[in-house]
C-alpha cells in the first residue's frame, strides 16, 4: 500500500517549487505566490482521475471524516452506522461530530454487510460511515440501494482505498460524500493530508467552508471574506499538497505493481485447501493494497500468523488482536473517554459501549489475515515468501 516507498526526486522537486515560488498557505497571497497552486492542482487531478465533480484537501483523512459528517449535515444526536472493524478514526470523528457511533456487521467481504446495517437503523439514524478496509470494497449496489430506500447518508471512507473502483466508479463517489486519507503509510502520501469527495454542491461548499473557519473563499481579500457558517482549521499545507501532486502522478503505476505482486501471492496461496478469499464483489477494481484471507478457525490461524513470522515473512496483520483496527481492542472507545466531557455523555438513551456485541464479525475476524503488498518487493522478495508459505501451510 505505501506510495512512500517510490519517493524520488518529483517530491523534492514539488516542495522545492513552492519554497522558492510559491507560497506555504492554499489561499490567496496573489502577489507572492507566482500562480503555485498546489492544494488546488491536486484537487484538480483527483477530480480528473476519479470522475467526481469535488474534491476538496485538509489535513487529514480523520479531518476529511470529521469535514464530511459536517458537510452532510450529519451532527448533535444523530446516529451513524460503522463497522467494528475498521480504524479507530471512523469512531473519533463521530463521537467529536456530537453524534452516536452504531456498529453494525461485517461479512465476509470484509466491510459492513447489508443485513448488519439494516438490523440496527433507527428512526434516529442519519447516515452510514461505509469504511472500504485493505483495499477493496463490500456489496455497494445492495448497500446503495439499502441507503436510498432508508434516506441514510452514505459515507464512504476510503482512505485505504484509493484508486479502487466498483463496476467503474471510484470507491468514495458512489454515496453522497466520500473520504480519502494522504497519510504517511497509504497508496499515495502527502506526509499527511486527506480529501473529501462529492458530487454535491452543498457538500463541497459545506467542506470547503467548514475547513477553513467558514470562510465562503469569494474574492481576493481573505479578511474581507464572508463567514456564513462555523468551521474549523483543518486546512492541508501546499508542501503537503505538493507531495500529493508528484505522489498522484504515480498513482496508475502503485496500483499496477500492487496488482501485480498481489496477484503472485494469491496465485501461490490458492493451492492450500484450508486458505479462503476475502470476498471482493468487483475484483477488477480491488486496489491490491492488501492481500485478505481466511483459515478455517481461530486457532489456526493464531497458529500461521506466529508461523509466517517465524519464516521471516513481515507486515502480516491479525487485526482480531490489533489495537487499532478492531473495537473487541479499544478499551477507550468501550468506554467512551476523552480527556474532558465528551457531547456524547449528554445523550441519556446512548448505547453502553462495553456492552457491543458483533459475534458475526467476531466469527470472521477471528479467522482473517492479512498482509501488505509492497511497491519495493523484488521477484526474490516474492518468491521467498512464496517459499515460506509452503512451509506453513498444509497442502
Ligand atoms: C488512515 C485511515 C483513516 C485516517 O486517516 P489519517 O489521514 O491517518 O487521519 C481513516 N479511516 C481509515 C479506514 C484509515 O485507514
Amino acid at each position: 500500500m505505501p506510495g512512500f516507498e517510490i519517493f524520488d526526486d518529483s517530491e523534492k522537486q514539488q516542495i522545492a517549487e513552492v519554497m522558492e515560488s510559491g507560497f506555504t498557505f492554499r489561499y490567496n497571497f496573489d502577489g507572492m505566490r507566482n500562480d503555485v497552486w498546489k492544494a488546488r492542482e491536486l484537487e484538480s487531478m483527483i477530480c480528473e482521475t476519479l470522475q467526481v465533480k469535488h474534491a476538496h484537501l485538509v489535513s487529514s483523512g480523520t479531518n476529511a471524516l470529521s469535514t464530511a459528517l459536517a458537510s452532510a449535515g450529519i451532527g448533535a444526536g444523530d446516529e451513524v452506522i460503522v463497522p467494528p472493524f475498521t480504524f479507530v478514526a471512523s469512531v473519533e470523528a463521530i463521537v467529536l461530530a456530537g453524534a452516536i457511533p452504531v456498529f453494525a456487521e461485517i461479512d465476509e467481504t470484509l466491510t459492513l454487510s447489508p443485513e448488519g446495517i439494516e438490523a440496527v437503523i433507527t428512526p434516529k439514524t442519519k447516515a452510514v460511515n461505509f469504511v472500504h478496509m485493505c483495499g477493496s470494497m463490500g456489496k455497494m449496489d445492495e448497500i446503495k440501494a439499502l441507503c436510498d430506500k432508508h434516506d441514510l447518508i452514505l459515507l464512504e471512507d476510503a482512505c485505504q482505498a484509493t484508486g479502487a473502483t466498483y463496476k467503474g466508479k471510484a470507491l468514495g463517489t458512489i454515496g453522497h460524500v466520500g473520504a480519502l486519507s494522504f497519510d504517511s503509510v497509504k497508496t499515495v502520501s502527502c506526509g499527511e493530508g486527506g480529501a473529501i469527495l462529492t458530487n454535491d454542491d452543498t457538500i463541497y461548499n459545506n467542506a470547503h467552508m467548514y475547513s477553513d473557519h467558514g470562510h465562503d473563499h469569494i474574492g481576493m481579500d481573505r479578511g474581507a471574506e464572508g463567514h456564513p457558517i462555523m468551521g474549523s482549521n483543518y486546512r492541508i499545507s501546499e508542501m503537503n499538497a505538493a507531495v500529493g501532486v508528484a505522489q498522484w502522478k504515480k498513482l496508475d503505476r502503485i496500483l499496477d505493481i500492487q496488482r501485480r505482486n498481489k496477484k503472485a501471492l494469491k496465485d501461490a496461496l490458492a493451492q492450500y485447501p484450508e486458505v479462503s478469499f476475502r470476498e471482493i464483489p468487483d475484483e477488477a477494481g480491488d486496489n491490491a493494497g492488501f492481500l485478505s484471507f481466511f483459515l478455517p478457525d481461530e486457532a489456526r490461524a493464531k497458529e500461521v500468523v506466529a508461523a509466517l513470522g517465524a519464516a521471516g515473512v513481515p507486515a502480516v496483520f491479525y487485526w482480531y488482536g490489533n489495537n487499532w483496527h478492531y473495537f473487541k481492542n479499544w478499551t477507550h472507545i468501550q468506554q467512551m473517554k476523552g480527556p474532558a466531557k465528551l457531547p456524547i455523555e449528554l445523550i441519556i438513551d446512548r448505547p453502553d459501549y462495553t456492552q457491543v456485541e458483533t459475534p458475526k464479525s467476531d466469527a470472521i475476524m477471528s479467522r482473517a489475515i492479512s498482509m501488505l503488498i509492497q511497491l519495493s518487493w523484488s521477484n526474490e522478495d516474492i518468491q521467498a515468501r512464496i517459499d515460506a508459505f509452503d512451509k506453513v501451510f498444509k497442502r
